[in-house]
C-alpha cells in the first residue's frame, strides 16, 4: 500500500507540476517568499528554508529508489520559487505542485541518503517558513526510514499550541456571503445580512463562556473562501463554523441541517445543493469527487484521518445543540457536501445551514428574535460541548 501510494504521490506530482499548480494559484493560501528560500550544504548537513506568507500544515518524509525528500504543505502557490538557489550539490532536482485539492508538495531529489534531522514551521512577525535540517546518512539507514510516514495527517501549525486543558478555547465563525454577494434572498429577507447578525449573537454566547470567537467578516464585505478557512488556520481555532441560511430553487426542505465534508461516496442529495453553485460562492469549490480524480480523493482522505471524526463529532454535537435548545431542525440533519470552505485538512469544519430561506416558516423563524434565540443557544451548546468531549478525547489519544 505505501510504495503504490508513493508510486501515485510522485505521478500526480510529475503530471500535476505547472498546469495543476497554475488552476490553484486563485486559491492557494500561502506565498513562497524567494527572498528567504534557499538552500545550503555544510560539512556534514544541508539546511533547506522554504519563506511563506503564512504557516500551513506540513509534512516531511523521504522515498527511496530514486531518493527523493518529500514536503506536503497545504495550498501553496509555488509562483516566484527560486528553483536555483534551493539547489546544492546534495539537492540535485526539485519539482513543485498541486498534489489534490487544498494540498501542494515539493519533491527534491537527494544525490546522496541524507536523514531528516529537524523540520519545524517557524512564524516571525508575520512571516512563516519552513526550516528542514538533513544529515548524511548510510544507504541502509536512508532505505529503512524512506516512505510515506503512516499517520498520514500533516503536522498542525506552530499556532496551535499543545493543549494542557487549560487554553482558551478558539472558534472561527464565518457568516456566508457578504458584499457584492448577497446569498439567497427571500421576500426582503437577506441572507448575508441575517447570517452577519446570526454570528455575532452567537458570538457573545460563546464569549459569555469564555471561548475566543474570530468572525471572517464583521460588516456587509466580500471576502473569498480562501480567507475564510484561512483564518481558522492563522488563529490556531479549534473549530471552524460556517453559517448559511440558503434557498432551494427545486425541492422543498426546511429546519436545520449541518455538513462536513464527506469522506468518500457522495450524498445525492447534498451534492445536488451543491452543484447549484455559481450564484452562491460557496458552492463554487465542488471539485473533491470527481469520479476522474479518484487518486486526489484518497490522499486527501488520508490527510483527513484526525480531522475528519472530529469534524463529525462536531456536526452531530451541534445538530444535538440544536434539538435540545427546540429549535427546528430538518428531518434528515446530518448531511455531507463537498462545500470548498470545509476544505481545511486540519481544522475540524462544519457548515450549518440554520435554515432554509425558501421556506416560509424558515424565514418567520429565523426574524424572530425569540425563535433565533433557540437556535443560538443550540448552536453554543453544541459548539460547548464538542469543546469538553473534543479536549478529552485528544487527551486520550495521546496517551
Ligand atoms: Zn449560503
Amino acid at each position: 500500500m505505501r510504495a503504490v501510494l508513493a508510486g501515485l504521490l510522485v505521478w500526480l506530482l510529475a503530471l500535476g507540476g505547472a498546469g495543476l499548480a497554475t488552476a490553484q494559484d486563485l486559491s492557494a493560501l500561502a506565498r513562497v517568499d524567494a527572498e528567504r528560500s534557499f538552500a545550503k550544504d555544510r560539512r556534514g548537513t544541508t539546511t533547506l528554508q522554504l519563506g511563506l506568507s503564512i504557516p500551513v500544515p506540513f509534512r516531511v518524509y523521504t522515498l527511496d529508489d530514486p531518493r527523493q525528500l518529500v514536503i506536503e504543505l497545504s495550498e501553496v502557490s509555488w509562483g516566484g520559487l527560486p528553483v536555483e538557489d534551493m539547489l546544492t550539490d546534495r539537492l540535485s532536482g526539485i519539482r513543485a505542485g498541486t498534489l489534490a485539492p487544498g494540498w501542494s508538495g515539493m519533491i527534491v531529489t537527494l544525490s546522496e541518503p541524507m536523514a531528516i534531522e529537524e523540520a519545524q514551521m517557524r512564524t516571525t512577525d508575520g512571516d512563516a517558513g519552513l526550516a528542514l535540517r538533513l544529515r548524511t546518512t548510510s544507504a541502509e539507514a536512508f532505505a529503512a526510514a524512506a516512505g510515506i510516514p503512516a499517520s498520514a495527517a500533516a503536522q498542525p501549525v506552530a499556532a496551535a499550541a499543545p493543549s494542557d486543558g487549560n487554553v482558551t478555547p478558539v472558534i472561527v465563525l464565518d457568516p456566508g456571503h457578504g458584499g457584492v454577494d448577497p446569498g439567497a434572498e427571500r421576500d426582503g429577507v437577506n441572507e448575508a445580512d441575517l447570517m452577519l447578525l446570526m454570528a455575532r449573537e452567537l458570538r457573545e454566547a460563546l464569549r459569555r463562556e469564555g471561548v475566543e470567537v474570530h468572525l471572517t467578516r464583521d460588516s456587509d464585505v466580500f471576502v473569498g473562501l480562501p480567507a475564510r478557512a484561512s483564518l481558522a488556520r492563522q488563529v490556531g481555532a479549534d473549530a471552524f463554523v460556517s453559517l448559511h441560511a440558503d434557498a432551494l430553487e427545486v425541492g422543498y426542505a426546511e429546519g436545520a441541517t449541518a455538513h462536513t465534508l464527506p469522506e468518500d461516496a457522495s450524498d445525492s442529495a447534498s451534492a445536488l445543493l451543491a452543484e447549484r453553485g455559481g450564484r452562491d460562492d460557496i458552492l463554487s469549490g465542488v471539485d473533491l469527487s470527481g469520479q476522474d480524480d479518484q487518486i486526489a480523493t484518497v490522499l486527501l482522505d488520508l490527510a483527513r484521518q484526525d480531522t475528519g471524526p472530529r469534524s463529525e463529532r462536531l456536526k452531530l454535537s451541534i445538530i444535538d445543540g440544536l434539538a435540545d435548545a427546540g429549535a427546528r431542525i430538518n428531518t434528515r440533519p446530518s448531511r455531507e457536501a463537498h462545500f470548498a470552505v470545509l476544505r481545511s485538512a486540519d481544522v475540524p469544519s462544519v457548515l450549518v445551514e440554520v435554515g432554509f430561506l425558501s421556506s416560509k416558516r424558515d424565514r418567520i423563524e429565523l426574524q424572530s428574535p425569540e425563535k433565533r434565540g433557540r437556535i443560538i443557544a443550540g448552536l453554543a451548546q453544541g459548539i460547548l460541548g464538542w469543546l469538553v468531549t473534543d479536549e478529552t478525547e485528544r487527551a486520550l489519544n495521546r496517551q
